[in-house]
């Protein structure tokens, strides 16, 4: 048996899990606060749905996915990314006839068949949205928003936002053509996923991170250069809206990201404390994916954050997303016959929402004080035998050693009281 996690993967440990969860509990409150419900989409789909929705010109779906052919010999895969599940979710369900926009958000784990680096894994998570139904471009500006509020909230200070327009349907074409022309003598001496994206899709050229393709690209003709009148108005609408919100951005026209069904709006939130890509966030609109799919005409937009990406550019700001509290109060028992007592104390205190801790390893006065202690929970109370036939304890502070007696029939209310009143009093 090989006792080792796979390659890629990784455990999320509970001395770890509140900045996982202070994470999650943001988004879902700033995603609430821009009217977004949640969306829960399941963990695998037919394959097809990804070649479809993400597209098989694609890096992730041409490398990346993890397939299989299920018991029924199906071929299924593991999300690679959430987009292609929500739109099919969004289509099978009829959420087109829902009054627009459909703002949706999900909080995922994603499955990719990638080569280990620093913020690269083969199991991730990714936070994200999707808003269908509104062609923007204020939309677009609201998600970007959404973005914001959440690093403000969470307390890191926004890192480079760029954007960029890919240009429609419409003026796509002209630009393909100059790319064609422009590469024409110069892929030759490119890398072998660049002589594969000429053939297919010369703009994914554009987003190659090769030393040697480099050179080619930075001179390579940019799509906004292309872009037809109505791409030209959503993208200064986009930025006149984004200036009245007085989020900083910068135009970087060598984003074209990595999927295939973006359109116009594109975006990214770098930084470079967070591996060789430096993304923590991409985005970006998607009119034509829906109906691609099988459903409605109806635009969409959306993003996908790297939760391991942001959670290393909050530790290297040097954010603390919380520390993890420790249950409040410890009771510590003098004997058998209070060690019953303390035992169903503990399942009250419980009940009525007062976290605390019992002894459950035969340890004697000492130890359980010294175990309290490790644990560095607030509060205490003993009982002995003398408590039990009393019905009287002294509830103590442990920093200081501040103290009050208590009924132990009222235990949970007066406990509650006293925790509240000397939190004030620090
Ligand atoms: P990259 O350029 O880093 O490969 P991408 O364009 O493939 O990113 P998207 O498909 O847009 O990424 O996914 C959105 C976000 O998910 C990325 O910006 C990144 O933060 C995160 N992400 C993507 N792939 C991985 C991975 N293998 N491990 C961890 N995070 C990832
Ligand atoms: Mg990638």
């Amino acid at each position: 048996m090989k006792l080792s996690l796979p390659k890629g993967t990784k455990d999320i440990l509970p001395n770890q899990i509140h900045l996982w969860q202070k994470a999650e509990r943001v988004f879902a409150e700033v995603c609430a606060q821009y009217g977004f419900s949640e969306i829960r989409i399941p963990t695998f789909e037919h394959t097809d749905i990804f070649e479809r929705g993400v597209g098989n010109a694609t890096d992730v779906v041409r490398k990346e996915m993890y397939t299989f052919e299920d018991k029924g010999g199906r071929s299924i895969t593991l999300r690679p990314e959430g987009t292609a599940g929500v739109v099919r979710s969004f289509i099978e369900n009829g959420m087109g006839s829902m009054p627009s926009p459909v703002k949706l958000f999900y909080n995922i784990t994603a499955f990719r068949y990638e080569k280990m680096q620093k913020g690269r894994y083969r199991e991730f998570h990714q936070f994200g949205v999707e808003a269908f139904g509104s062609s923007g471009p204020e939309i677009d500006a609201e998600i970007i928003s959404l973005l914001c509020t959440f690093f403000e909230r969470v307390g890191i200070a926004q890192t480079r936002l760029c954007i960029n327009s890919i240009g429609c349907p419409s003026c796509r074409p002209i630009y393909h053509q100059a790319l064609v022309e422009y590469f024409s003598d110069k892929v030759a001496a490119m890398c072998d996923d660049c002589k594969a994206r000429y053939e297919i899709n010369p703009q994914r050229m554009i987003d190659c991170k090769e030393q040697r393709c480099k050179p080619f690209v930075t001179e390579a003709p940019r799509q906004i250069e292309y872009l037809c009148q109505d791409c030209r108005t959503h993208f200064s609408g986009l930025q006149a809206s984004l200036s009245s919100l007085d989020i900083t951005y910068e135009v970087d026209p060598s984003i074209v990201r990595g999927l295939d069904y973006y359109s116009r709006t594109v975006f990214e939130f770098v930084s470079d404390h967070v591996g060789t890509q430096g993304t923590i966030c991409g985005g970006g609109r998607y009119d034509r994916l829906v109906e691609t799919m099988g459903g409605p005409s109806v635009p969409g937009i959306g993003f996908a954050m790297g939760v391991e990406r942001f959670l290393m550019e909050a530790e290297s700001q040097g954010v603390v997303l919380s520390e993890r509290e420790p249950v409040k109060l410890c009771l510590v028992h003098m004997s058998d016959a209070s060690y019953q007592k303390v035992f169903q104390l503990a399942h009250r205190l419980r009940r009525a929402g007062i976290s605390c801790e019992v002894d459950l390893m035969g340890r004697s006065f000492r130890a359980q004080m010294k175990y309290a202690n490790k644990l560095g929970i607030p509060y205490m109370i003993v009982i002995g035998d003398d408590e039990v036939a009393s019905g009287k304890a002294k509830i103590k502070r442990m920093k200081d050693g501040f103290e009050m007696d208590i009924e132990i029939s009222d235990l949970p209310e007066q406990a509650a009281l006293f925790m509240n009143e000397s939190k004030k009093e620090i």
